[in-house]
């Protein structure tokens, strides 16, 4: 889409990306296409500025020293999480555990409130569509307590089997852990539908935000689910940041997982106590510099507006969709109604990982392989697939870039 009819929109595009210094660059010689968002989101000038004005001015520990700097860091981190918990909608801030991404916050809820919960023959149901990091924290949980991990299908088009989800949701599923976005698909789940289905089994509910809270309003209460969590890195933060969000109560009936400096209430060689959430579980010196620019990152987000981000990305999206469906011999892997900007596909003759290597030199960036993704490849029967993944920076020249590249890349393959 070129500038003046995003602005149709009332997002002016090429000044957004003017605040990114990477797509600035160029990548052997050519401009670069950064369509691996879905990977990594790359960061606003003002995100980098937060992270080196802590560094130069205001660098010390939090909740430690009671001198400037150790007070102004402290304020500035524990904006952060006043921040995230406007951002999505979050009754209390006390909801906002900062943790070093998804990985960490699904393995905090696997060990701190499964792990003491799970009895043998318990089950933990999730999908197959989930994230690696969704999958293997249950399974490591699991196996210490004689449950399992089972996993509902899903259609060839990529979405949920509803009835078969349901189906599975017996008295032994002690939990349902379902991604709201598929990192591969595209999909976007049914949240609160699960979630009320889950609720009226008495099944609590995970949900795992990473793909969606870039591109979609979200409101943890509007959605209905226990737990929900994401990584900074994909919100246009640093990396080492992400979100454990629960309900407080949930938060407050869960022991602490790390032990350590900051989450004590007391510490005695006859007992410790330990601090409320969301200290409790954020033992030792966290990412302070992450969190500052992960709040700049909210911020810069707010101003923008998750609604028109969401909007732009569909145009994009639909545009996409019809430039991939547009090249001979590329199968889209799913196809679901409801669905992000995250595109995966297979070219006839092509090897995701030759495509890749290629399209590199073209200067355009995607990402190639199994996406932490093992069981969803298996499912569609393909050992690697191509992902371009979209950010409501990218262009319509950019995909119209693509669609040549991949023309080229196939030429020189041939
Ligand atoms: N879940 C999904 C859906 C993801 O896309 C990712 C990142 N690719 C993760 C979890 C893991 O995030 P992180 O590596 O930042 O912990």
């Amino acid at each position: 889409m070129n500038a003046e009819r995003s602005q149709t929109l009332s997002l002016d595009i090429a000044a957004l990306r003017s605040e990114f210094p990477q797509l600035r660059r160029k990548v052997h010689g050519k401009p670069l296409i950064y369509f691996d968002n879905a990977n990594t989101a790359q960061k606003p000038q003002c995100v980098i500025d937060a992270v080196s004005r802590y560094y130069r001015e205001f660098n010390a520990n939090v909740a430690r020293a009671v001198h400037t700097l150790g007070s102004e860091a402290t304020e500035h981190y524990e904006a952060s999480r006043d921040k995230l918990a406007r951002f999505i909608n979050a009754a209390r801030r006390e909801e906002i555990i900062h943790t070093s991404g998804t990985t960490a916050a699904i393995n905090l809820v696997a060990y701190a409130w499964a792990a003491p919960r799970l009895r043998a023959g318990d089950q933990i149901l999730v999908s197959t569509m989930e994230h690696h990091a969704n999958i293997v924290p249950w399974q490591l949980v699991a196996a210490r307590c004689g449950a399992e991990v089972i996993a509902a299908p899903i259609t060839a088009a990529g979405e949920l089997e509803l009835d078969a989800l349901l189906a599975l949701m017996g008295d032994r599923v002690k939990l349902l852990a379902i991604t709201h976005v598929s990192n591969v698909l595209g999909t976007i789940n049914p949240v609160r539908q699960l979630a009320d289905a889950a609720h009226a089994r008495g099944i609590p509910v995970l949900v795992d935000g990473s793909q969606a809270v870039p591109h979609l309003a979200v409101d943890v209460q509007a959605l209905g689910a226990d737990f929900y969590v994401f990584t900074g890195h994909k919100l246009f933060g640093p990396t080492g940041t992400g979100v454990l969000w629960a309900r407080h109560e949930i938060l407050e009936s869960m022991p602490p997982f790390m032990g350590g400096g900051e989450m004590i209430e007391r510490v005695d060689f006859a007992g410790t106590t330990y601090a409320p959430p969301p200290h409790r579980f954020e033992a030792g010196t966290p990412n302070i510099a992450g969190f500052v620019g992960l709040g700049a990152a909210v911020d810069w987000l707010e101003r923008i507006g998750m609604d028109r981000i969401a909007a732009r990305e569909a145009e994009l999206a639909a545009y996409a969709l019809n430039a991939l469906r547009s090249i001979d011999g590329l199968r889209l892997l799913g196809d679901a109604r409801a669905r992000a900007a995250v595109f995966a596909f297979v070219i006839d003759g092509v090897h995701a990982h030759d495509l890749a290597t290629l399209l590199d030199f073209e200067g355009i960036a995607v990402r190639s392989g199994q996406h932490c993704a093992h069981p969803l490849l298996q499912c569609y029967g393909v050992p690697a697939a191509a992902r371009l993944s979209l950010s409501f920076y990218n262009t319509i020249e950019e995909i119209d870039a693509f669609v040549a590249a991949v023309a080229k890349v196939r030429g020189l393959l041939a």
